[in-house]
């Protein structure tokens, strides 16, 4: 009975005794599995991710935007004045491709080639000099790796590239900006610096806890916790940094967030151990954010920066791997560093935005955030008075009104004079 029943066993686990197999049955189980668990069209779900933050415009609502609220200060550039400035600097960069590509560098531990180690010096010199980061040499590297598309950066102002994510947007030089952009991110914003100190004191736990101390145990566990959970906000704190550094540069983020998707379509793991936030939380960030960009006022910002620096120089590192891009000594602004957005700013930023995106009560929120640290811009009033006005109209709430004269009085009684604060004060006069 045994004996027939292993038989019987050894029979139906070998494929021999099934008489005729259905292949098309086999498919369509296959493809009922793939569509299941979405590997199939996870690379396109950003798709489906960016609808959901879609900005759709206030119905019956009046928004007023006289585009007359600057971020930052700087000077708009003429189109001709920055394309002779193009000009000039292009042929610069013609001498500099020439030479990176005569280096020859296919010796035996080379993994670019020059006309690769050229692509990233252009997108990365521009970020620099968009962003005025020519304060510091910045070495941007390729490194050979054709399994796992990945890129980092370590203290020493060193980005570095996978072969395997450079060559799949070696075609998308937004892509790629974003790659170069995140990582500058991570070193500007003292990313490394944080992380080591955390490090520093979980190997100090682990004397502790050798030495027989208990205590040091729960301690250990709760820093390793944090640790993971802060390397999970620094990776969601450099994608965003990285757009705006690329935005800066006149890179496309439409194009660029490609990247973003990419890493969705790449085998997730378990977010709780991982010091990386899975693909899908990269992009809802990434979407989630980009409602309060201002990636116009950022590209002027950067093409007055570009338009007032000079091409930087580039040299192939001695390790063959990287360049560097620096300044001559002369030219390095040495009194200049890079300043992630102030308060100040990034409150303004989100006030105005979140009002042309229909979100009044919270653009009210930001805007009194702001007055918090600056009173004196009147420009900043007449918007809040916009806002305030535009939440009475969808509302009909009369305390709205009553802010939205509140606000306009503000910005009158810091200028007098300015043409579209008269015509909002004269129009609340009216309601
Ligand atoms: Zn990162």
């Amino acid at each position: 009975m045994k004996r027939i029943f292993a038989l019987l066993l050894v029979c139906m686990l070998s494929s021999n005794c099934v008489l005729a197999r259905d292949y098309a049955k086999l498919q369509i189980k296959e493809l009922k599995h793939a569509q299941k668990y979405n590997t199939a069209d996870k690379y396109f779900q950003n798709k489906e991710i960016s609808k959901k933050y879609d900005v759709s415009a206030v119905k019956n609502v009046n928004i007023k935007d006289p585009k007359i609220l600057k971020l930052s200060s700087y000077e708009e550039i003429s189109d001709a004045d920055y394309k002779k400035k193009m000009a000039s600097d292009e042929e610069k960069y013609a001498k500099i491709e020439k030479s990176l590509k005569a280096n020859r560098t296919d010796n035996f531990n080379a993994q670019a080639k020059g006309e690769d180690f050229n692509k990233v010096y252009r997108i990365a010199e521009h970020i620099i000099r968009a962003n005025n980061l020519d304060y510091i040499t910045w070495r941007v590297g390729i490194y050979k790796d054709s399994d796992t598309p990945n890129a980092y950066s370590t203290n020493a102002n060193y980005v570095a590239i996978s072969t395997s994510l450079y060559d799949t947007f070696a075609n998308n030089d937004d892509a790629l900006a974003l790659v170069i952009g995140h990582e500058m991110g991570h070193n500007l914003l003292g990313h490394q610096q944080r992380k080591v100190k955390t490090i520093h004191s979980l190997q100090k736990l682990t004397r502790l806890i050798k030495l027989g101390n208990g205590g040091a145990v729960i301690a250990y566990v709760a820093k390793k916790r944090k640790l993971l959970i802060d390397a999970k906000n620094m990776e969601y704190a450099a994608d965003i940094e990285g757009a705006k550094l690329a935005a800066k540069a006149g890179y496309n983020l439409d194009k660029g967030s490609k990247l973003l998707s990419f890493i969705n379509s790449l085998p997730e793991y378990r977010e709780y151990d991982s010091d990386h936030p899975i693909g899908k939380h990269r992009l809802e960030n990434f979407y989630d954010n980009r409602k309060y960009f201002t990636e116009d006022q950022w590209a002027e910002i950067g093409k007055y920066n570009i338009y007032n620096s000079e091409v930087m120089p580039v040299k192939i590192s001695s390790d063959r791997r990287s360049v560097y891009i620096g300044a001559s000594e002369d030219d390095a602004s040495s009194d200049l560093s890079y300043r992630p957005e102030s308060m100040e700013d990034v409150y303004l930023r989100f006030a105005y935005k979140s009002y042309l995106n229909g979100e009044f009560n919270k653009a009210d929120g930001y805007f009194n955030k702001y007055f918090g640290i600056n009173s004196s811009n009147a420009i900043a009033y007449l918007y809040a008075s916009y806002n305030s006005q535009a939440d009475y109209e969808k509302t009909k709430g009369k305390s709205h009104l009553e802010k939205a004269k509140e606000y306009i009085n503000k910005a009158k009684n810091l200028d007098k004079n300015n043409k579209y604060i008269n015509e909002q004060y004269d129009e609340l006069n009216t309601l």
